[in-house]
């Protein structure tokens, strides 16, 4: 019997490779009905890129993408606020950080696994556990039998939902706005991964390809709030007009109907992931918010850490409490970590920015560098 992957997101399709790399047949199933379909920029960082590697897919990415040339925080006014050693973590771990489209990436994963292993338009409503293994039910109320279920079904997971009973996400009190500007990062004179800090509101970026280049802007707002089409560009000019360049070029050689809004949501970190023969992963497992670029990543990295569980196990339960354990506490710790960042990144106040940014260039770059290098070392990808 297959493993069941509910959701072909990038997580679920990792999963997949990484259970065929240690000798198990697996099927996906994908409630959209391209799993290529998701638009916009990605930041693949440097402990993603290992994770790849072990999937043997970090050549294909780094082919399909571009290699950022480094990483700067940056005030509202463009100055200089601390540099984010992206260097030194690829010259420690041999590894660059990428930016790529991800209809791109999650193609070099489709590829790998076989399109013939993912259903599409296939949505995953529940399962049932019995002697055997599980039935995973899909929307229509279809039953499709497993030895295991893995639920890679995103934030809104099905699979969590029944494990763990329905809860809210919790909102962070910002929302972002995404969009993809046709200009080379060349001409913006912008080689790798940027982010400017006001006051309520940040904008940042990265190459994604020879000539289009991914923003993204966040502000405090209320929770769901709509643009009226045709209004985005307008107010997010207004909003960011005390930024300096790239940003008004960036909003100015951007589609508005390809501009996307988010509101920024993640769930406090659970220590169940599983029952018997299911388990959850990616952000099913640990929705974080992006500040940290890590959500991506800490989903590769569990489905490195499955497929070596898995490789060998005789029985499928112990296997999946094993690869639990192993990433439950890193997860939460970026799941942590980037609640506050986002906190600490959102001030208002002038005052509170003002000593924010002070606080921030005057912090040892040497000091820096090495917290930078170690964190990027955190990647041990499992339990061997
Ligand atoms: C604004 C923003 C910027 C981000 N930037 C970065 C970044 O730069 N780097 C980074 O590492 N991370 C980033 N992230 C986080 C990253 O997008 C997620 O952590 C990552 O996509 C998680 O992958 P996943 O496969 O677990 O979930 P998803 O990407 O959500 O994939 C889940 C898949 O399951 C499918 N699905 C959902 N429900 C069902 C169902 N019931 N049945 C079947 N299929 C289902 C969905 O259609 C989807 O294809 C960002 C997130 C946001 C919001």
């Amino acid at each position: 019997m297959a493993w069941l992957i509910a959701g072909g997101g990038i997580g679920g399709l990792a999963a997949a490779i990484a259970l065929r790399r240690a000798g198990r047949e697996v099927q996906i199933f994908e409630r959209a009905d391209d799993v290529r379909a998701s638009g916009q920029g990605i930041t693949v960082s440097v402990n993603a890129m290992v994770a790849l590697g072990e999937l043997g897919l970090a050549d294909a990415v780094l082919a399909a993408g571009v290699r950022l040339s480094g990483a700067e925080l940056r005030r509202a006014d463009g100055r200089a606020l601390m540099p984010l050693h992206m260097d030194a973590m690829e010259a420690a771990h041999g590894m660059p950080s990428v930016g790529i489209l991800r209809g791109a990436l999650l193609g070099v994963m489709l590829e790998a696994i076989g399109a013939e292993r993912v259903r599409t338009s296939a949505r995953c409503v529940g399962y049932r556990m019995d002697g055997e293994g599980v039935a995973m039910r899909l929307a229509g109320g279809e039953e499709v039998r497993g030895e295991a279920l893995i639920g890679a079904d995103g934030a809104g997971s099905a699979v969590r939902a029944q494990l763990l009973g329905e809860a809210a996400p919790r909102y962070a009190g910002y929302t972002c706005w995404r969009g993809l500007a046709d200009v080379a990062g060349e001409e913006l004179g912008e080689g790798g991964f940027f982010e400017m800090w006001g006051r309520g509101a940040r904008f940042g970026g990265i190459p994604v390809s020879a000539d289009r280049f991914f923003w993204y802007a966040a502000a405090n707002a209320p929770r769901r709030g709509r643009d009226e089409a045709g209004e985005v560009i307008p107010r997010l000019r207004a909003r960011f007009a005390g930024f300096a360049e790239p940003v008004a070029t960036l909003l100015a050689r951007t589609a508005p109907e390809g501009v996307l809004r988010t509101d920024i949501e993640d769930r406090p970190p659970t220590a169940r992931w599983g029952e018997g023969p299911v388990t959850l992963l990616g952000d099913a497992a640990h929705a974080m918010t992006p500040n940290m670029g890590q959500g991506a990543s800490q989903a590769l990295e569990d489905a490195v850490t499955l497929g070596r569980c898995a490789e060998g196990a005789v029985a499928v339960a112990p296997a999946l409490r094993d690869y639990e354990r192993a990433r439950r506490a890193r997860a939460a710790g970026f799941v942590h970590a980037s609640w506050w960042a986002g906190r600490v990144a959102q001030w208002e106040g002038g005052l509170a920015c003002a000593a924010r940014d002070a606080a921030m260039r005057v912090v040892p770059r040497a000091l820096m560098r090495e917290l930078t290098v170690r964190a990027a070392a955190m990647t041990r990808v499992g339990p061997r």
